[in-house]
């Protein structure tokens, strides 16, 4: 899968794509990425990428033409997504959904933001991290990269993306690892039986725990219509 990112500030993703996972997985050739600089694609004297906004107002705003030549020159295809606080809200499906595209264009703004024609002209899409305002949207940027690059095929140990929390509007049961005693605070016993039919029946019931004190908007929503959960809801409740 290839990114294309589009930024005033390429050197802010410098850190975070050159280490662990994702760095792992440029070099395995399964994730590459591609920094645009949009200040290179201006052709005034001035590198001008920003201006006032028309009709006043307090900060600056991102001009049309760099942004449209910067994209221009490698657009090859593929969704061009505006990061914006005015986007539809990231989350694990649509994760999934640009895990499946080639190639995927991200589009960051900074200041006050991007003047609206790119918006309504250029862009294809808009996604907002949550909501809250950022300085510029590479932050963004790096989130989508990086949730999206750990769900193709081969960055990631098989089968480790399967469980995990919001992939079926379920958080994750609790990972435990060794000493199986530490200051007297014990692994389940279940955990270390070997079991594997207990172990997990033991994390279906605590992934439903957790999801229901937590995350009852995200529980009100999974089927628990099977034998087995009916079963597990009826020891939950129990226990409460
Ligand atoms: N004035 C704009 C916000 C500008 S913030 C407004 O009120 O909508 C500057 C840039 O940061 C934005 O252009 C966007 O690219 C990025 N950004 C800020 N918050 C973001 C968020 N929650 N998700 C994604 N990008 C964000």
């Amino acid at each position: 899968m290839h990114f294309d990112i589009f930024t005033l500030f390429p050197g802010m993703f410098q850190g975070p794509f050159s280490e662990s996972i994702l760095k792992r997985a440029q070099e395995r050739g399964l994730l590459s990425i591609a920094l645009h600089n949009i200040r290179d694609a201006t052709i005034d004297k001035h590198h001008v990428v920003d201006d006032y906004p028309y009709g006043g107002g307090a900060g600056m705003v991102m001009k049309p033409e760099p942004i449209f030549a910067s994209i221009e020159a490698v657009y090859q295809g593929g969704p061009i997504i505006l990061m914006t606080p005015q986007g539809r809200v990231f989350n694990q499906q649509i994760a999934h959904e640009l895990a499946q595209e080639p190639r995927v264009s991200l589009l960051c703004g900074h200041y006050e933001g991007i003047d609206e024609r790119v918006c309504r002209q250029l862009v294809t899409d808009e996604i907002s991290i949550g909501d809250y305002v950022l300085t510029g949207g590479e932050l963004a940027a790096m989130i989508v990269v990086d949730a999206v690059s750990r769900l193709m095929p081969g960055v990631l140990t098989e089968g480790s993306a399967e469980d995990e929390s919001h992939s079926n509007n379920l958080l994750e049961y609790p990972q435990y690892t060794r000493p199986p005693d530490f200051r007297g605070w014990r692994v389940p016993d279940t955990l270390l039986s070997g079991h594997h039919a207990q172990i997990a029946l033991w994390r279906r019931k605590e992934a439903l725990r957790k999801t229901k004190q937590r995350r009852p908007d995200l529980f009100a929503r999974l089927d628990l219509s099977s034998k087995q959960d009916v079963k597990l809801m009826k020891e939950l409740d129990a226990e409460e």
